[in-house]
């Protein structure tokens, strides 16, 4: 049990006597400089001010329903992660880090492009030999988007050396320019 939810108990135990009743037990962890609430106050005949401000976090005042009272500790477990250990690695987990996708999203009536739909307009440029109204045809869209989306490819590898749509869907092209009849010169 975490401090914060001690101190949560504790202002549910103030503000409904139901709740106390439910939990029969109200568990204290260490109180830091703020001490007890004030209606708590008369456990510092029976513990220590100092042992209550500073006590480790694995100790708690434990207080019954009936008024018993305990000073408990909860163990570390054996199992328990360690500070600065890495999980991960220990069982074996790589984890890639990647951006996730974005996707094409609705705007009224227009629907903006998402990363594997660029992807798309910048293969047929490539790879088919496309011309820009050829593939707005095939995907449905006015040529100005294949056109946009074509520079905007082009001027991210100019800028940064690689088009962060093509590397979010990790595919080849990330950091080729896109030219037409780059792969079949002479082609349509
Ligand atoms: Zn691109």
């Amino acid at each position: 049990m975490t401090k914060a939810l001690g101190k949560i108990l504790t202002s549910l135990y103030i503000d409904s006597t139901w709740f106390s009743v439910l939990a029969g037990y109200l568990i204290l962890k260490v109180q830091g400089v703020q001490g007890l609430a004030s209606d708590l106050q008369w456990l510092y005949s029976y513990f220590n001010p100092a042992t209550v401000r500073n006590m480790p976090p694995q100790y708690f005042i434990m207080i019954s329903k009936t008024g018993a009272l305990g000073l408990g500790e909860f163990p570390f477990p054996e199992w328990h992660k360690k500070e600065k250990e890495n999980v991960l690695s220990n069982v074996g987990i790589e984890v890639e880090y990647g951006e996730p996708l974005c996707e094409g999203e609705y705007r009224g009536t227009f629907r903006t492009v998402g990363d594997k739909e660029h992807a798309e307009i910048i293969r047929l440029y490539i790879e088919e030999s496309l011309g820009i109204n050829k593939i707005a045809e095939i995907l449905a869209r006015s040529s100005r988007t294949p056109l946009v989306q074509i520079q905007r490819h082009n001027k991210a590898i100019e800028r940064s050396g690689f088009c962060p749509a093509y590397r979010r869907v990790k595919s080849r092209y990330e950091n080729v320019i896109a030219q037409r009849n780059m792969q079949s010169p002479g082609g349509c």
